[in-house]
């Protein structure tokens, strides 16, 4: 049975973005007889707030939505990811960076003359691997000097642990890609998988609750499609199941710019107070009525 979720940050209000993500996995799994989840992805305390939580979950129902109770909320699975991430630590895969941005964007302007270090990751400049090269000698003692540090995944070695890989790409990523995909990992470098104020990261939590909820066809913008190679890396490092993936094109603004959350003009709340119905919203996101 296919399982799909909607897992939105409650860090401000839906816009049609969101509408159109949500309601493509929610027609998914209805039209395939499936499971439609919904997951709120609030690790980042800082910026998550319980209104917008309320909001989201008021905006969806408006929508038409119905997803299994009770929905997950990721801020009550620390003692997963924490598990996970020891996982991860056992085979030797993570160490401690200590690098702040500006450290990292110096050394990235310092290596601008080796090209093999500049290159510019997905997610910004990839991280040019400063930390990766101290001694087991200089970790402890910066680690004991009470230095702040982040955990990161060391990619060339995670990704030779796990060889080969590959996902099943079910709609296309933005460039079209579709089908079989090799698992390129080292696309975004040696990504942060966890932080002393935020004992996860987007990536590690991602796998982890869609493993444990059995969401099996991942449906989310094409934004996140490489993402989705380091997330097929964790998964075979974790044991995980594989699930297959549907990415989707992005709804934008007239101007083709993606909606910023800052934009209150284009958000669900403000289109419902203006007297816009739910079935407008799908005509004006192309989505048939099922
Ligand atoms: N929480 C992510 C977002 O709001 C989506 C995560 C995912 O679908 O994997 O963009």
């Amino acid at each position: 049975m296919i399982v799909t979720r909607f897992a939105p940050s409650p860090t401000g209000l839906l816009h049609l973005g969101h509408a159109f993500a949500a309601l493509i996995a929610f027609d998914t799994a209805r039209m395939a007889q499936g499971r439609f989840l919904l997951r709120m992805e609030d690790i980042d305390r800082a910026r998550c707030r319980a209104e917008f939580e309320d909001a989201i979950v008021k905006d969806l129902a408006w929508l038409g939505l119905e997803w299994e109770p009770p929905a997950c909320r990721q801020s009550e699975q620390f003692e997963d990811y924490k598990e996970a991430l020891e996982k991860l630590n056992e085979r030797d895969l993570l160490y401690p960076c200590f690098c702040t941005r500006k450290d990292i964007a110096n050394e990235v302007a310092r290596a601008s003359e080796a090209p093999r270090l500049n290159q510019q990751g997905l997610e910004g400049p990839v991280y040019p691997g400063t930390c990766r090269r101290l001694s087991k000698t200089q970790r402890q003692e910066r680690v004991a000097s009470g230095a702040p540090y982040a955990l990161r995944i060391n990619i060339e070695k995670a990704s030779s642990v796990a060889g080969s890989l590959a996902f099943q790409e079910s709609g296309h990523g933005p460039n079209g890609e579709t089908g079989h995909q090799r698992v390129q990992a080292k696309l975004l470098g040696d990504v942060v998988l966890a932080r002393k104020e935020m004992p996860t990261s987007y990536h590690l939590a991602v796998v982890v609750d869609d493993a444990r909820q059995g969401v099996n066809l991942v449906t989310r913008g094409e934004d996140l499609f490489h993402a989705t190679h380091i997330q097929r890396l964790l998964q075979c490092l974790l044991n995980l199941p594989e699930p297959t993936y549907a990415h989707h094109r992005l709804i934008t603004d007239p101007s083709g710019n993606k909606f910023s959350k800052r934009d209150n003009s284009v958000t669900l709340h403000a289109l419902r107070e203006k007297g816009v119905g739910a079935s407008e919203i799908r005509d004006q996101l192309g989505l048939a009525i099922i």
